[in-house]
């Protein structure tokens, strides 16, 4: 178990999950995610009971622990899977959740958000993915509003890479740049939303978006050939959403 969740873990910081193994999988069409658990027996998980994203509602009052941000590095390159365009960091960025240390792996975006707050969709997503170091995954998810232009995406979103694209930052990248002010957050227990849709992720959704530009959400889409890479929300099942 351990040595899956590491290799999932290994496989998110590449990039390129689904690289190697021949299995494409794709947001539509008979490769889309109504068929991802039929594509291959190793993305049987996205079947399962405990999958994101959801509808988050229906919330239960907790009291959540804040999560210790240790942001110091960010950035080393930027590439483009052709399913999203996403940032590799430099080790040593951690958050520290249930006092576990997760150490950040990579950011990436989807168009729409995949996350629905009280049925509410946003125009963007960030997922922070960070990993322990048994592999056992946390995601931080920022919601994002069209409005003023986003620094550090300017900054990234310069050095855009076309698709099967892998370049090193020019320039620093800090993930703090995506992080509200505010990092109240909802928790529950998810998956990844691409396959192999592994489960037992802790996901962590702050309350307060950030904003991006239409002209920088325009910009991301045109890099994934202009096709939303969102999951549909998954049935909760018995899960709570805590608040
Ligand atoms: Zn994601």
């Amino acid at each position: 178990m351990k040595k899956t969740a590491i290799a999932v873990a290994m496989s998110l910081l590449s990039g390129f999950a689904h690289a190697g193994d021949g299995h494409a999988w794709s947001y539509s069409g008979e490769t889309g995610p109504e068929n991802w658990a039929q594509l291959t027996p190793e993305y049987g998980a996205c079947a399962g009971s405990n999958q994101s994203p959801i509808d988050l509602t229906g919330f239960i009052d907790a009291e959540l622990e804040p999560i210790d941000f240790h942001y110091e590095n960010g950035g080393a390159e930027i590439l483009n899977n052709g399913h999203t365009v996403q940032i590799n960091v430099h080790p040593g960025d951690t958050i520290t959740v249930d006092g576990i240390e997760f150490e950040l792996k990579q950011f990436h975006f989807h168009v729409p958000s995949e996350n629905l707050i009280h049925g509410e969709s946003f125009p963007m997503e960030g997922h922070l993915v960070h990993a322990d170091e048994d592999g056992n995954l946390a995601v931080v998810a920022v919601m994002v509003t069209e409005g003023e232009a986003n620094e550090a995406l300017a900054r990234a979103w310069a050095q855009m890479p076309e698709e099967g694209e892998t370049l090193a930052l020019t320039s620093d990248i800090s993930p703090l740049g995506i992080l509200p002010a505010d990092r109240d957050y909802y928790r529950f227990n998810g998956s990844l939303t691409t396959p192999p849709c592994t489960e037992g992720v802790r996901w962590l959704v702050l309350k307060q978006p950030i904003t991006a530009s239409q002209e920088q959400i325009d910009q991301f889409l045109a890099a994934i050939d202009d096709h939303h890479n969102n999951r549909p929300v998954q049935p909760v099942n018995a899960r709570p959403v805590l608040q």
